[in-house]
């Protein structure tokens, strides 16, 4: 029998979250980003369970592209990073994939090639990591004319920031910049928002937006969880009770002796670790639910195990799954106490963890 150890997929979350963020960017279009293996969930699933709502799909490098295909969906999809070498260039072209421009080398690539994908040039209004500067924007676009690419140029890309924090003004300023910028090529599209700019008051969603981790229904947005912003938990991770004991007044458990019992504690050791991904740094106090209580971890994550105290959960006993972070627990309270971001503890779920697939608005399992 395996370990039932599971990270629990619900695409049912994964559709009501899309359709939020489509409601959201309403009158602009959402591309589904699912990069990163969809965040940790599995691109290929996730892709098929998004394939009949989502017009387009976005990752950052080729590979992921091809999982899509594999995957049997045939949408557009655009890679966020582009061509990283010439040879991409043909491949781009066969698959229908539609490439990020954001440096002068990929402009050479595509001077050289028989055939052009449809291309979107990335403009840099501000976040310094890529990009063209809107100064030479015009330059570009004659060289793409000049390369015969003109034709294929679906519009302009631009990446915010600070867009997490709403107490900021970065975004309005970048959102300017990127208007500014691209002034002169009317009938282009334009694509700027990630999640966190379309809980922006008043922001605007251009052509299209690219909602990433909010499809996953963990929050993009400082001071707030998923649930706050009307997300549903896509992942449930969850790990059997393998062992209850109860701890005397000056009992430690685990590595280093970090967490002593004041008082005679109940307490439980849960078949789940770094080795999993659950992250380390999530110290004693993180929040985790079993049996419809709310439990809190002590001491230290080993790589195999952690420790809970049972206390609020007298009933709990071997055998009863823990959920570390889902409905009940969100990822981003769990996030928080690691000292990170739902981000990186979605797409650190390692191998060792298997994936199961449930529509919980449809009682077969996928
Ligand atoms: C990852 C990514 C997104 C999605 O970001 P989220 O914060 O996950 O919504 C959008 N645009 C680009 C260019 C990205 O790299």
């Amino acid at each position: 029998m395996p370990r039932k150890t599971v990270a629990r997929i619900d695409t049912r979350a994964l559709r009501h979250n899309y359709r939020l963020a489509c409601r959201l960017a309403s009158p602009a279009r959402a591309m589904a980003v699912i990069k990163a293996d969809g965040y940790g969930h599995g691109i290929r699933e996730v892709a098929r369970a998004l394939a009949s709502d989502a017009p387009k799909f976005a990752v950052a490098c080729l590979e992921e592209a091809l999982a899509i295909r594999e995957a049997g969906v045939d949408h557009p999809v655009v890679l966020l990073q582009g061509m990283h070498s010439a040879g991409d260039v043909a491949t781009c072209v066969c698959e229908g994939f539609e490439v990020v421009v954001h440096s002068g080398y990929q402009l050479d690539w595509l001077d050289q090639a028989d055939e052009r994908p449809t291309v979107w040039v990335k403009v840099n209004t501000g976040m310094n990591r890529l990009g063209f500067a809107p100064s030479v924007l015009a330059d570009v676009m004659a060289r793409l004319d000049t390369i015969g690419a003109g034709e294929t140029v679906a519009g302009f890309v631009t990446h915010f920031a600070c867009a997490d924090d709403i107490s900021r003004d970065d975004t309005d300023q970048q959102t300017r910049v990127f208007s500014e910028a691209v002034v002169d090529w009317p009938k282009l599209e334009k694509s700027a928002s990630n999640s966190a700019a379309h809980f922006l008051p008043a922001q605007p969603s251009f052509d299209w937006t690219r909602p990433g981790i909010m499809l996953y229904g963990a929050s993009p947005t400082l001071g707030k969880t998923g649930p706050e912003l009307g997300l549903e938990a896509v992942m449930t991770l969850e790990a059997p009770l393998t062992a209850v004991r109860t701890l005397k007044p000056g009992e430690s458990v685990g590595y280093g002796y970090s967490w002593t019992a004041i008082q005679e504690t109940r307490m439980g050791i849960v078949a789940i670790g770094y080795g999993d991904g659950y992250p380390r740094h999530a110290g004693t106090d993180t929040p985790a639910w079993v049996g419809g209580n709310r439990i809190r971890l002590i001491g230290r994550v080993s790589m195999d195990m952690l420790a809970v105290d049972l206390t609020g959960a007298p009933e709990a006993c071997p055998g009863d799954l823990v959920e570390l972070w889902g409905r009940n627990v969100s990822v981003d309270e769990v996030a928080q106490h690691a000292g990170t971001i739902g981000y990186e503890l979605l797409t650190g779920i390692t191998a060792r963890v298997p994936r199961l697939y449930e529509d919980s608005g449809n009682t077969a399992a996928g």
